[in-house]
């Protein structure tokens, strides 16, 4: 078993999957050969699953249970973000090395590495002769990291196909090392919830004209007035339930004197809040909505006086805020009738999933081969395919079965993106034991 989820997962960092919102840029036929080499490394599963394509490179396998009544879906990605040519890897990105006890190269932990221990789980199972007690779905899109249709359209076959998941797991959290300051346990976080990504476009416009006669309050002046206003308005903070309950589990691995106060979370939630946006920009994150102010665009000339201004504000959106909540913050913050906010890009907040029965059996998953870690719920702050799922099962988890240090988890979609070896087969191993647990009827 180890050998081949290994030589599988350096099979697959090999072939340059990488996505783009331009489709004249993909090589598909790289996709091609990814989709042709995992045929090769998990002959079975091909055999035996029945497929259907979403997409232009995504799969969508069926593998039939004893049961219907309880049908899980595991998800992946196939594609992957792009390498920087000037970033200082220490491996080749596609060379798939083994390098230190690790598989070094883009893809390894986001995501191709849940690819392969998905697949050689599944693939261990059929070689024993088993059968799931519930029918198994595994969707791997292939353009995820373009929020691309994919999963979407995953999504629209098992909603025809009258698939009501009674447990969605997806890439987003890990056995996190390092992960909280003072807990020296790692944590073992599942995504119950992620937030909404929106985009909004402010935009003034005025007569424009000669550099030489400029006049008070042109378009860039007002724009510039308006990201101030933005900064200077931040979103209320208040920790949302997930993010109580991590404290609340968290408590009893904390020094002595603070233990007593997280034990009681949930009543102290002003407080846990407070100290949140205290701790740095990434726990502040974790209570509220967050505003960047990203792209400007003005005059295209240094002796024109523009037209039309404009600035992208990138935002993430907590649950319980909506869009059109935020887009009612932001301009009551701008507090200018002459700015335009043009909506480019709306995501809603995911429901939250709740801590029931599915939750637990990830927990007790967790709990079995990785007894060091504190199992906890937690609020991503990033996107995952998974999100389309929650409009076809309420119980949709965030949860990656790897061991990441801190630094293996800034590594992705950075530089020196690597996996142990030990812990890729250790996550096939969890897997495995999942589909082992489902439940019977
Ligand atoms: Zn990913």
């Amino acid at each position: 078993m180890t050998d081949r989820v290994v030589t599988a997962l350096q099979a697959l960092v090999r072939i340059p999957t990488v996505s783009d919102r331009d489709a004249s840029r993909i090589d598909t036929d790289a996709f091609d050969r990814l989709l042709a080499e995992l045929a090769t490394q998990f002959p079975l599963l091909h055999e035996r699953l029945e497929l259907t394509r979403v997409g232009t490179h995504g799969l969508l396998f069926h593998w039939a249970g004893a049961s219907a009544e309880k049908p899980v879906v595991l998800m992946a990605h196939l594609d992957v973000v792009p390498v920087d040519g000037e970033a200082p890897w220490q491996h080749d990105p596609f060379g798939g090395e083994i390098h230190d006890g690790a598989i070094w190269g883009r893809g390894t932990l986001d995501d191709k590495g849940c690819v392969a221990a998905i697949c050689e789980a599944v693939e261990s199972l059929l070689e024993a002769g088993q059968t799931p007690a519930q029918d198994v779905w595994l969707s791997f899109g292939c353009d995820e990291e373009v929020s691309g249709t994919a999963a979407p359209e995953a999504v629209a076959v098992l909603r025809d196909r009258g698939v009501t998941p009674w447990l969605v797991l997806d890439e987003g959290g890990a056995i996190a090392g390092g992960a909280f300051p003072g807990v020296k346990a790692p944590l073992g976080v599942i995504g119950v919830t992620e937030k909404g990504t929106t985009s909004l476009e402010l935009v003034a416009e005025g007569r424009g004209g000669h550099a030489s006669t400029p006049a008070r309050n042109g378009p860039t002046a007002r724009i510039a007035r308006a990201i101030l206003r933005v900064e200077k308005s931040p979103f209320p903070a208040s920790a949302p339930a997930p993010t109580l309950e991590l404290m609340r589990r968290l408590a009893p691995h904390l020094p002595l004197p603070v233990r007593p106060l997280l034990g009681r979370a949930d009543q102290l939630a002003p407080v846990i809040t407070r100290v949140l946006l205290a701790a740095g920009p990434e726990a502040a994150a974790m209570t509220r909505t967050t505003v960047a102010a990203t792209t400007l665009s003005g005059s295209p000339a240094l002796n024109v006086i523009a037209s039309t201004a404009k600035a992208g504000l990138n935002i993430r959106v907590m649950v319980g805020d909506t869009v059109a909540g935020v887009v009612d913050h932001i301009r009551k913050a701008v507090a200018d009738e002459s700015i335009r906010i043009d909506v480019v890009e709306s995501g809603e907040p995911s429901p939250v999933s709740p801590m029931d029965e599915p939750f637990q059996l990830v927990e007790a998953c967790i709990g079995e081969v990785f007894p060091e870690a504190i199992a906890t719920p937690y609020v991503m702050m990033a996107a995952t395919d998974s999100r389309h799922f929650t409009a076809i099962s309420e119980h949709v988890y965030r949860f990656a079965p790897f061991r990441m240090t801190k630094a293996q988890r800034q590594a992705i979609h950075s530089y020196d993106e690597h996996i142990g070896v030990a812990d890729l087969v250790d996550g096939a191993r969890w897997y495995q034991l999942l589909i082992e647990r489902l439940p019977h009827d």
